[in-house]
């Protein structure tokens, strides 16, 4: 017999994840699609190709859980979960251990603390301005002429520290074009921009003891990561797939809740 599937939705505001598992938590499948306007379109797509992705059938699906900013369109979800929780326990299953998760988003950044048994300590968000999410750096590249997928590339190859000094997005966003117009390389303020988004995390928390990064920014562009250790004076670790780990949390979720 096929095994029950257990599927956790992510609706992100960039991006839709989809995340399948097993009663054991053992991850079968996965799918991204770009969320868009049409949140209910991305969900049921994002699905359709996770279970496709798994092997199985729509039919073998025995509950699902959605989580993110867009949750509550998952019309086809079986109940609902907050990405703060989904975020703690999708890290935790990797590491578990106490840590800090920082997740950086495509219009928002979470900083969340468990303890060593995985329960939610503390956390903050912030929802209020693009500055330090993925939507800031999408914005340079855009500015730039550049794709986003080569940022990470491209800043790699910096020769000069050129600082932005806007968080706003809209304010460095013409920063970048009279930093353009003095001769300043791309490369220079690819870097720039993904310190930017650093600092302004940092800023959020200090991230003392271990420090776990999770969503698409780091997963795409590693050199996030490593900016962000020199910052902190320390190492900053990642599950496997850290742009899927809100939705394997959310999958995670579902198993729990179909044993009820
Ligand atoms: P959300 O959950 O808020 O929808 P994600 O955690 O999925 O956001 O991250 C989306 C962000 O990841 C984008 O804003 C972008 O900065 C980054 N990203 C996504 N795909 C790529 C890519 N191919 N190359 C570089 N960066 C990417």
């Amino acid at each position: 017999m096929a095994d029950k599937l257990y599927v956790g939705v992510d609706v992100g505001s960039s991006a839709t994840k989809v995340v399948i598992v097993n009663g054991k938590g053992t991850v079968l499948g996965k799918a991204l699609e770009q969320s868009g306007m049409d949140f209910v379109a991305a969900s049921k797509t994002a699905l359709e190709r996770a279970v496709n992705d798994a092997g199985a059938s729509i039919d073998d699906v025995a509950h699902i859980t959605s989580s993110g900013y867009g949750r509550k369109n998952v019309e086809f979800a079986n109940d609902t979960k907050t990405e703060i929780a989904c975020h703690a326990r999708g890290a935790y299953q990797h590491f578990r251990e106490a840590m800090t998760i920082v997740d950086i988003g495509g219009q928002d950044n979470k900083i969340i603390k468990i303890g060593a048994d995985g329960n939610r300590l503390d956390f903050k968000m912030n929802r209020k301005c693009a500055a330090g999410t993925g939507a800031f750096l999408e914005e340079i590249a855009r500015r730039m002429n550049v794709d986003m997928s080569e940022m990470d590339a491209l800043a790699r190859k910096s020769e000069e520290i050129v600082t932005i000094s806007s968080f706003c997005t809209v304010f460095a966003a013409t920063e970048i074009l009279s930093l353009i117009r003095q001769g300043a390389q791309t490369r220079d303020i690819a870097k720039g921009a993904f310190r930017s988004v650093v600092k302004r995390v940092i800023e959020m928390d200090s991230l003392a003891g271990k420090a776990v990064a999770t969503g698409g920014v780091v997963s795409h562009n590693p050199i996030v990561l490593e900016l962000m250790a020199e910052s902190i004076g320390h190492e900053v670790l990642t599950p496997p797939e850290p742009q899927f780990s809100g939705a394997l949390g959310a999958a995670l979720y579902a198993v729990d809740e179909a044993r009820q």
